[in-house]
């Protein structure tokens, strides 16, 4: 048997003090769409998700709601687990920082970049965003504010931490950035981490004392540490896989895919790259980077009362329509803006006036045939050449915007075909035979929706492969 080829991809652990908003669901689609078009390839997929589940933010509110943490987090990550059915997604994998295997994998870790020379203890005082869990550098601040949490004061902290030696790894990580040009997609988030590399790296701090702090993973050999939450929750992305302990499985499938919003860069990019590289273990494979979702402009808070959730959105307009609104919005790329105004504008255009409509044209022309396909013609058309290689020039290099747009041209395009062949006009035998060209447009068309509307593309595609086509109920109803 010949090995299959692998694919993984992961998305950042979502920190578990805030239900599920629009941004991450863009990222876990985006991953499912990522890990649907390589299964279609015939590929062993491993997609993983999860929650990242220690740290000082989750400690002091599970306290402030007089819970456990670990019964804190247990609530908070069920509500990501119900993701999985509300966006229909296909992970493989879902990684809670809290599991023993997980823990395990940190501690080992630790261990390894400990012997590599990379850890060292040192007395520090530094000014830390309890909201980024991040310490802060002065350089960083706005009006002495973290930039993200401008209401939140920051703190400063004296004490005795471990260190790793960020430091050492610029020209390692420098070296990376040149070897592989598309480490960091887009192009733009590559040249903005190379120039935070080439500005100097200072070493962070990777413990918290524990009688400050208590719920994070043991320092392995030291009692009175645990892990700064980043160090331990990075490790997800290989503990995951079955790493330390299943070194088999951790080889066919690693190096993988992360992916992850913009204000993840740094972490991603360079710091777990530091860390993997202290390891001895092989660097990601590339950093897919998202931009920021905007409301009208505005960021979306609770306290504007803008804030536009998953689940709503799936009220609306249903799953797949929510897949499809979310990677029309162009992830890994730039920030990006939405209102319920635009994805209603866009529901009705590309989805109830657009997909929807032409499937049900197309279907309604071809119901007076009571024998559509002959078999050789079933069987032609239920693999779409062109669809395959649209997926290979976009997708393979995760460019979604333009695969997003091709998937529009092809819907217009065969709208066109339609106007301009008028078969409604012809005679039996030609009308039979525009009608299959439409129809076999509409199979490549439901086979390039297959990575994003799981469910319609399937719908559809049974529909238009039967030997008689019968008239279509619309697959996208209007808005109300
Ligand atoms: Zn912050």
């Amino acid at each position: 048997m010949t090995q299959k080829n692998t694919f993984y991809i992961t998305t950042t652990l979502p920190y578990v003090n805030a239900q599920p908003h629009i941004g991450f669901a863009l990222e876990i689609v985006t991953a499912d769409l990522l890990a649907r078009y390589h299964q279609s390839l015939g590929e062993a997929v491993v997609f993983n998700t999860g929650t990242d589940e220690h740290g000082q933010k989750i400690y002091a509110q599970a306290l402030e709601s007089g819970k456990d943490p670990q019964h804190y987090v247990d609530e908070y990550a069920a509500t990501f687990q119900d993701l999985k059915s509300l966006l229909n997604l296909s992970y493989t994998h879902f990684t809670r920082t809290t599991n023993t295997d997980h823990t395990k994998a940190a501690q080992e870790f630790w261990q390894r970049c400990e012997a590599n020379g990379d850890i060292y203890k040192k007395n520090y005082q530094t000014l830390y965003c309890v909201g980024c869990e991040l310490e802060k550098q002065l350089s960083e601040l706005v009006d002495g504010k973290c930039p993200l949490h401008p209401t939140k004061e920051l703190e400063t902290r004296e004490e005795e931490n471990y260190f790793f030696r960020f430091s050492q790894y610029q020209d390692a990580l420098l070296k990376l950035y040149s070897q592989q040009p598309d480490f960091v997609i887009p192009g733009e988030k590559q040249h903005e981490i190379a120039s935070f590399v080439k500005g100097g790296l200072q070493d962070f701090s990777i413990s918290r004392l524990k009688e400050k702090m208590p719920w994070g993973v043991p320092v392995p050999g030291d009692e009175d540490h645990v892990m700064y939450v980043w160090f331990d929750a990075l490790v997800n992305y290989i503990s995951a896989l079955g790493w330390p302990h299943d070194i088999t499985t951790f080889e066919q499938f690693w190096p993988g895919v992360q992916i992850c919003g913009k204000d993840n860069l740094r972490q991603q990019s360079a710091m777990w790259q530091a860390m993997l590289l202290s390891a001895n273990l092989p660097p990601s494979r590339h950093i897919l980077v998202n931009g920021f979702i905007s409301v009208d402009g505005q960021k979306m808070s609770k306290s504007l009362g803008n804030v536009i959730s998953p689940t709503q959105m799936v009220e609306r307009y249903g799953v797949d329509a929510t897949r499809y609104l979310l990677m029309r919005l162009g992830p890994i790329g730039g920030d990006m803006d939405v209102s319920w105004e635009k994805f209603d504008t866009l529901y009705t255009a590309e989805l109830a006036n657009g997909v929807g409509n032409v499937c049900s044209r197309v279907a309604k022309l071809c119901e007076a045939y009571t024998d559509f396909w002959s078999e050789e013609e079933l069987l032609a058309s239920s693999q779409s050449k062109h669809a395959k290689e649209m997926q290979s020039t976009t997708l393979s290099r995760y460019d979604i915007t333009s695969y997003m747009s091709e998937v529009w041209q092809s819907v217009t395009a065969l709208d066109g075909f339609l106007s301009e062949t008028k078969p409604w006009r012809l005679e039996a035998t030609e009308k039979k035979k525009v009608l299959l060209d439409a129809v076999k447009h509409i199979v490549a068309i439901t086979q390039l929706l297959g990575p994003i509307m799981p469910e319609t593309a399937r719908h559809a595609t049974n529909h238009f492969s039967a030997k008689h086509i019968t008239a279509l109920k619309p697959l996208f109803p209007r808005l109300t």
